[in-house]
């Protein structure tokens, strides 16, 4: 298995656990671009939002960046992105929601941008 983020599902990574469900990991990004920064992904391997075909898991995923967000204490708001494939951004070809807050964050963060 090559993807580091299905190694972290299976246990054979580390990673600090934020919440945890049937179909879904939520954990803290061992590089935090803000004073929270939670990635919250699948547990099975979708590559990115445009292999996500199943609205099920698209809603499990938005219901664990809600509760991650929730006990987190980031009711003042944040922020949640996605990058997807190449020109997207994404380095890490496993789904996953970027959930940062814990500030008041600028218009975009400019590592996005
Ligand atoms: P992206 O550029 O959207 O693919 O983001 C990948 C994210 O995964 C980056 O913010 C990395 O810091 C994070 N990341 C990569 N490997 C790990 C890991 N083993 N544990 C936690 N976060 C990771």
């Amino acid at each position: 298995m090559d993807c580091v983020f299905c190694r972290i599902v299976s246990g054979e990574l580390p990673c600090r656990k934020v919440l945890e469900t049937d179909h879904v990991l939520a954990f803290y990004d061992h590089k935090p671009q803000a004073p929270v920064h939670v990635l919250v992904i699948p547990k099975r391997h979708v590559a990115s939002i445009l292999e996500l075909d199943d609205p099920g898991l698209a809603g499990a995923l938005l219901a664990s960046v809600r509760q991650s967000a929730v006990e987190l204490g980031l009711e003042r708001g944040f922020r949640v992105i996605s990058n997807v494939r190449a020109h997207g951004g994404q380095e890490v070809d496993h789904l996953h929601l970027h959930l940062v807050g814990g500030t008041r964050l600028g218009r975009m963060l400019p590592r996005w941008f």
